[in-house]
């Protein structure tokens, strides 16, 4: 029997990083994961998805933006089987990088499906590692609700992935960010798409006027939304299925090749994990230190059934970690950023504007068109909007959808965390022509007035 510190279940975000950090502090420690390192960040989420999103986004900034550059594009084509290559390359690279940050830094992977037997032993490949303590990292699955449970060959998120050709068309059950994201892919290669999304608008927990901007864009394109609607029935044809649709104005009907089901994720528990009888709520249930109702087990990631990002979950990793090597750590999810690949992009951080009292506050909007370095992009769409406290001037929450949104979105972040006010923002010099001038633009309006609008 071998003996550890620790032993962490599932190479994910969370999984791969609680590993890394409990070794860098000297710990020694056992890492279990059934399929692939990265998890589903790796694998079938984040990475994948952002690979295929930077061949569709290429393609439709030669197709929309090239004549009125000055460049003289002939022919414009793409070819899938290269653009579904790449993305596994990607992944791959990613996997290989992972498999090396472990590999230097003493953690011992173990390529098996681990049973958890007891809080302090886990069984894999018929062999028994003893622990002092256990992380459980195990994630989530995509949620399948009815009808679809009952319909073959209905793809969820994962099946995307494994695509060999462009289906003819799509329909999207579910406008969150899986399925803006990959509305956002399709259509920017002309492939038809429909969304059908339950509550009233698109991206439901983003800022309404967000999400009105990424759907104009959207129909631009051709796709369909119907908001607040549901499927109520699928039927199998023989090009695809027929989806009946109820929507606000009447019931629709709508064909199309592939339906994807992205109406959320839920935690993955396996049977062993569940048998320790440690507490389950939504997921595996933490304090603010990632640890469960039995002292010696934590739990991060998706598996919580909480926030289920891959920047959440690596941050709670590294909180599980420094609690199980003695420091006090308390995780805070004040400032936790929401990035979605569309087009343009949405990052939010901190309050939106439906969560506050209006009496309190103040609000200011600034238009990416009104910014030189959009311009100069022929971007147009857009803002930041920036939320502060109306006495102290504290940046309660802001949102950006625009180009580039995803990164500049760490202005924000770094101000709610640390609970800075427009003032200080707005005196830091921002360099110029850039688009996190917008940000300016926008403290600009909460201080005072802004100079560009
Ligand atoms: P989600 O919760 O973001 O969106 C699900 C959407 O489906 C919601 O808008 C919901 O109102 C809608 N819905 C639920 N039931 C429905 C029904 N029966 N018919 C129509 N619509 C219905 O979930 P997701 O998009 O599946 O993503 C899963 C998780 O992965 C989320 O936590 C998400 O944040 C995360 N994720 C993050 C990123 C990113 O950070 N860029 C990308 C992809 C996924």
């Amino acid at each position: 029997m071998s003996t550890y510190d620790v032993a962490v279940i599932g190479a994910g975000p969370g999984g791969y990083v609680a590993a890394i950090k409990l070794a860098q502090h000297g710990k020694k420690v056992v890492l279990f994961e059934k399929n692939f390192l990265g998890g589903t960040c790796t694998n079938v989420g984040c990475i994948p998805t952002k690979a295929l999103l930077t061949s569709a986004h290429l393609y439709s900034e030669i197709m929309e933006k090239s004549t009125q550059l000055g460049i003289n594009v002939e022919k414009v084509s793409f070819d899938f089987p290269t653009i579904m290559s790449h993305m596994r390359k990607v992944v791959q690279m990613s996997q290989k990088g992972i498999e090396y940050l472990l590999k230097k830094n003493g953690v011992e992977v173990v390529f098996k499906e681990a049973v958890v037997l007891s809080p302090n032993q886990v069984k894999a490949a018929d062999k028994i590692f003893e622990a002092r303590n256990l992380v459980i990292a195990t994630g989530s699955t995509p949620t399948i609700v009815p009808p679809f449970n009952e319909v073959p060959g209905i793809w969820t998120s994962d099946d995307v992935f494994k695509m060999n050709e462009l289906p003819k068309s799509v329909l999207i059950v579910g406008g969150g960010v899986i399925g803006i994201e990959l509305a956002t892919f399709f259509s920017a290669l002309r492939v038809p798409v429909a969304i059908v999304e339950l509550m009233p608008h698109i991206l439901p927990t983003e800022e309404k006027e967000a999400a009105e901007v990424v759907a104009k864009v959207l129909k631009r394109r051709g796709v369909e939304i119907y908001e607040q609607s549901k499927v109520t029935a699928v039927e199998i044809t023989k090009d695809g299925y027929l989806c009946k649709i109820e929507t606000k104005n009447g019931q629709v009907e709508k064909a199309a090749e592939k339906v994807i089901v992205a109406v959320g994720r839920k935690p993955f528990i396996p049977e062993s994990v569940k048998a320790l009888g440690l507490t389950i709520e939504k997921g595996i249930k933490t304090d603010d230190r990632m640890k469960t109702s039995i002292p010696n087990v934590y739990a991060i990631g998706d598996v919580k059934g909480q926030i289920m990002l891959a920047h959440v979950a690596m941050y709670e990793a590294v909180v599980a970690a420094k609690n199980i090597c003695g420091e006090e750590v308390r995780m805070d999810y004040s400032a936790v950023p929401s990035v979605i690949f569309s087009n343009p992009e949405i990052a939010s951080v901190g309050l939106k504007e439906k969560d506050v009292d209006p009496e309190k506050v103040k609000v200011f909007s600034f238009p990416f068109s009104a910014n030189g370095r959009a311009r100069t992009m022929l971007e147009r769409e857009g803002f930041v909007k920036v939320i502060a406290d109306k006495d102290s001037l504290t940046i309660l929450g802001m949102t950006i959808v625009g180009p580039n949104a995803t990164e500049m979105i760490m202005e924000g972040v770094v101000a709610v965390k640390n609970k800075l006010n427009a003032h200080q923002l707005e005196q830091s010099i921002h360099p110029h022509p850039t688009l996190a001038e917008s940000i300016l633009g926008a403290l600009e309006g909460i201080v005072e007035k802004p100079i560009h609008l």
